[in-house]
């Protein structure tokens, strides 16, 4: 296990922002702002608790994470040598119940990145009133670099060294960023393999095949959609026509890209980790996640003007789609951004400094912890429909996540008016208020 945190909270020093590219940046000194993100979480955390004038000490116990756990995972390459990488678990809180967070295979993991991913978690679930906590997980490693068969005996050991604080009831990992169906098939079977049973419940995002939910790949992506529906109502922007960009596409991003032009919007610019493709007449969804499947990036795509990621940030559009990672709008690109609602399905897109930039043009930020709330909503269906072992039909599951997230939309932008606060603060003052009052009720053991 980790030592655990100091008493006091230490903050990360402040890191510079940098500014986006020559074409979007800023002229004159580029602001500082802190980007390290578990300093971002507790800052959005602090702004709410503040509202809520929560005592100092109930502030640390929702502040810091209960758990964290630190593995090296030994792996054989296919070469026959070893290699050892650093994986985290971290179990932020459980106060509303069992732990619930993605796992994240990427180089820039950190133990910091996964602590403000493991609080988002617990404040999303709140969020939208499931009855979890939050929890993530990481491993540093490029699995765009590594075959199946490393891919698995790394997956296969990770599971083992956090096999004893995860569990159907204690802590349950999802899919994040490039982590798929079958790397839960791997954790569902090397944990039940331990257990001497199989335990369906351990992790969700699961092959339907092996108890998935129907809805489950798409859900992310359709909660979010139905929150920028309702969001376009309040912004008077009809849906039908309206200009979106999407950066990042993968899982959130491609299929919100998908769902938003079923909608009737005009798709005008997506992009991935190798760059970004735009046609302000309109991108072809089908063709693009063709492209994406046959090459590995919708970049090349016929029809299509090149742009870079930062630029597509920037873009005149009404509606932008932060989807791939932490830190993308900043200080120095927000008083840039043109789009009348900005829809996180990312996780962390948005710094503060940029909140407040963004608030103050009247742009409407759906926070992550609103917007994205839609996997794990889903995610819950399929956890409960293993525990019964009774599985609903694709209506019966979007029908449910959409009266879940229409009715979290109705509640963060009460609050945000309430409190006349952006709608980032708004969600913050719902879910901490939910878990605030969960702890007090259970009050502190011993
Ligand atoms: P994914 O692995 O399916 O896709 C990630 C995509 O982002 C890929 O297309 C990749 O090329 C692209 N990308 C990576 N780095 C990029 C960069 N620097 N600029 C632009 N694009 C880049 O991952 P995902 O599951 O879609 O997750 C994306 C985001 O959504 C993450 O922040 C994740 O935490 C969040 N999220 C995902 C889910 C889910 O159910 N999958 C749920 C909630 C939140």
């Amino acid at each position: 296990m980790a030592r655990p945190e100091p008493k006091k909270v230490t903050r990360m020093p402040a890191r510079v922002t940098k500014p986006a590219t020559p074409s979007t940046a800023a002229s004159g000194p580029v602001p500082v702002e802190d980007l390290n993100p578990f300093n971002i979480a507790q800052n959005q955390f602090s702004t709410a608790a503040n509202y809520l004038k929560l005592q100092p000490g109930l502030r640390e116990i929702l502040m810091l994470p209960r758990r964290q756990l630190i593995v090296s995972i030994p792996t054989r390459m296919d070469d026959g040598s070893y290699r050892v990488f650093e994986g985290y678990r971290v179990q932020h809180n459980i106060a509303r119940g069992p732990a619930k967070g993605g796992i994240r295979y990427h180089p820039s993991v950190s133990l910091d990145e996964v602590k403000a991913l493991a609080s988002w978690m617990t404040w999303k679930c709140a969020t939208v009133g499931i009855p979890y906590g939050g929890a993530k997980g990481g491993i540093i490693c490029n699995p765009k670099e590594m075959s199946q068969n490393e891919l698995e005996r790394m997956t296969r050991r990770y599971t083992s060294e956090i096999s004893m604080i995860i569990g159907p009831e204690k802590d349950i990992p999802a899919p994040d960023v490039y982590t798929n169906s079958q790397t839960m098939a791997w954790i569902m079977d090397t944990f039940s393999m331990t257990a001497g049973m199989t335990s369906l419940g351990v992790v969700t995002g699961k092959p339907l095949a092996l108890g998935g939910s129907l809805g489950r790949n798409e859900a992310t992506a359709r909660g979010c959609s139905y929150v920028i529906r309702e969001a376009c109502k309040e912004k008077r922007i009809t849906l039908k026509g309206a200009r979106v960009a999407v950066q990042g596409y993968g899982n959130a991003g491609s299929i919100a890209a998908r769902l938003l032009s079923e909608m009737g919007a005009k798709v005008i610019a997506v992009s991935d980790s190798r760059g970004g493709i735009m046609n302000t007449g309109g991108i072809d969804i089908a063709k693009a996640d063709e492209r994406k499947q046959r090459k590995g990036t919708v970049v090349g795509m016929a029809d299509t003007q090149k742009i870079s990621n930062e630029d597509l940030l920037t873009l005149d559009c009404d509606i932008l789609v932060p989807a791939a990672l932490e830190n993308q709008i900043t200080l120095a690109n927000a008083h840039l951004i043109k789009a009348k609602i900005v829809a996180e399905a990312a996780n962390g897109p948005t710094t503060p400094g940029a909140d407040r930039v963004l608030f103050k043009n009247g742009t409407m930020v759906l926070p992550d912890i609103l917007a994205n709330a839609g996997g794990v909503t889903v995610s819950y269906f399929e956890w409960v429909q293993g525990l019964q072992s009774f599985f609903w039909s694709e209506k019966q599951v979007n029908e449910r996540l959409e009266e879940i997230m229409v009715r979290a939309y109705g509640e963060v932008l009460r609050r945000s008016k309430e409190f006349k606060v952006d709608m980032r603060t708004g969600a913050y003052i719902l879910a901490v208020g939910r878990v605030a009052e969960a702890t007090t009720l259970r009050g502190i053991y011993p």
